[in-house]
């Protein structure tokens, strides 16, 4: 158990779950340290031959009773798989060509469509679906938190691709047939033999009771909306951002999302006022980039007077008196409160057997395949582990390479040809610090044994790269 558990508490643990082995504290916090995704609470279950058979951010009893039960069970004699069933072509579909399917219309799901286009003549059918009518440029939603994007500025119809030979259809997801090769929606059966899973991750504020009556959702267009007016009318005071769970997208957002608002009340003329904390249950802003990359952000957020609350593991909100309450520590007032909802896989992989242990859909770091025929997922809705057992962050640039790996490989397969695109882990991101200003970090998040990640101070430049990319995104691809 966690470095902040008793034996006592170890003991009624075993109790209370009837537990056939013991459970010990990690006093030293070796474990933790060794282990950890740089957040608390965090379940490991390790396995007789010492490898890590459990790995979730939270305590999920189903998910470890499942685990346990595995531990204990009888390995499978190898017996015969039944082969998957080809898919017919879809109606009005040609039979020479092939039905490529992305599910998601989001950062990789949209990257994905252009390079198959590209690449792949006409016949083959190469479909988006989406239960949303738009594609939304996330990153931008900071900036529309403060004011300096409207709506319509960061949102692109996916209608549009039709435009570039991409059909589109605006309905959700409801089940994944993979033995079948078929995707439902309420309304229609469609086949595929090739799918790309790219559905991101879904928010899930409805787990935090009295989230809709106390916060602001940082993570959508109508949170930010939200924040902007609310900041308008906001005249001094205490200004909460808090991370409510792990894992969430975006390592570096809620650290972005308090600069700006910083400079938001700055030039509002009410900073003098007002504070900025901001609560997180990392122990250091952005951990999967380092110790160096948490220095820099964390001295950034001083200079600034905003207050950085690690380790803040997050219990529950009480919109009568404006509090948030930890797991352990005091429960803190805020007068505004912005927050970063728990995050989930989607409904329909989870209930489409597609999901490992970790709660997401496992694939190969490289190829970005999962273990069913002709199926990829990328982006926040895969688990890739790290060469130092953490986890790949939930990032658009992630989202974008893999997309690319993806496509590569399903033009090669259907050309005849043997795939080599593989992903190398490369990645970068801007820090946007307001004021007009951004940092920049890029790096090798396959690097072994740990990511190698530089960080570059903060420069204007770099806040007009961040915005010269917003641009070019937003009409490169429709
Ligand atoms: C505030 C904020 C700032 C960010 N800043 C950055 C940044 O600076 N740099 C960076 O790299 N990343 C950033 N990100 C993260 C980035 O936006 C995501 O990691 C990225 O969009 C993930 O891409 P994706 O394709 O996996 O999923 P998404 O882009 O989330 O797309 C998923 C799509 O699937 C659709 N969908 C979901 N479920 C269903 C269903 N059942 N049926 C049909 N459709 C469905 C959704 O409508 C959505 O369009 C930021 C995110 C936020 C919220």
């Amino acid at each position: 158990m966690g470095p902040f558990e008793t034996k006592e508490a170890c003991e009624q643990w075993k109790e209370e779950y009837n537990l056939p082995f013991d459970v010990i504290p990690d006093e030293e916090g070796t474990l933790f340290k060794e282990l950890s995704n740089g957040w608390v609470p965090y379940s490991i279950l390790v396995g007789p031959d010492s490898k890590v058979i459990l790995w979730e951010s939270e305590f999920n009893e189903a998910g470890f009773s499942a685990a346990i039960e595995k531990l204990y069970e009888e390995p499978e004699a190898p017996g015969e798989v039944a082969p998957a069933v080809k898919a017919a072509p879809r109606p009005g579909g040609r039979p020479w060509g092939a039905n490529i399917v992305i599910l998601g219309g989001g950062a990789g799901g949209l990257v994905a469509a252009y390079h198959l286009r590209q690449k792949l003549p006409k016949g083959h059918r190469i479909t988006i679906l989406d239960r949303q009518p738009n594609h939304l440029f996330q990153s931008s939603l900071l900036w529309r938190a403060v004011g300096l994007r409207r709506a319509d500025q960061i949102q692109r119809p996916l209608s549009d691709l039709v435009r570039k030979g991409v059909e589109f259809i605006n309905e959700p997801a409801v089940q994944i047939d993979t033995a079948r090769k078929q995707v439902r929606t309420p309304s229609q059966e469609i086949d595929y033999d090739f799918l790309i899973i790219a559905l991101g991750a879904e928010l899930a504020p409805q787990e935090v009771l009295g989230f809709d009556e106390m916060a602001l959702n940082l993570y959508d267009l109508e949170g930010a909306a939200r924040i902007h007016a609310a900041l308008n009318d906001f005249s001094g005071g205490k200004v909460g951002v808090l991370v409510t769970d792990m894992p969430f997208k975006c390592p570096a957002a809620p650290y972005e999302a308090a600069l700006l608002v910083d400079s938001f009340l700055r030039k509002k003329g009410v900073r003098e006022r007002s504070e900025v904390h901001i609560y997180s249950p990392e122990h250091q802003p952005m951990p999967i980039a380092g110790p160096v990359m948490g220095e820099a952000i964390t001295k950034v957020l001083s200079k600034r007077g905003i207050q950085y609350h690690p380790l803040f593991t997050f219990e529950w909100i009480s919109p009568g008196d404006q509090m948030i309450t930890p797991s352990s520590g005091e429960p803190q007032h805020v007068d505004l409160l912005l927050a970063v909802p728990p995050h989930r896989a989607p409904e329909v992989v989870k209930y489409s057997g597609l999901i490992g242990s970790s709660g997401w859909i496992h694939v190969d770091p490289h190829t970005l395949a999962t273990e069913h025929e002709g199926v990829y997922a990328i982006g926040d809705v895969n688990n890739i582990r790290l060469a130092n057992g953490k986890n790949l962050p939930m990032a658009g640039v992630f989202a974008h390479a893999e997309a690319k790996v993806a496509a590569e490989r399903i033009v090669t397969e259907i050309e005849g040809g043997k795939p080599e695109a593989s992903y190398n882990g490369k990645g970068y991101c801007w820090l946007e610090l307001g004021g007009g200003k951004a940092g920049f970090a890029s790096g090798n998040f396959y690097a072994d044994p740990e990511p190698a990640v530089r960080m570059y101070p903060p420069t204007r430049p770099a806040h007009w790269g961040k915005i010269a990319f917003e641009k070019w995104w937003l009409r490169h691809w429709f």
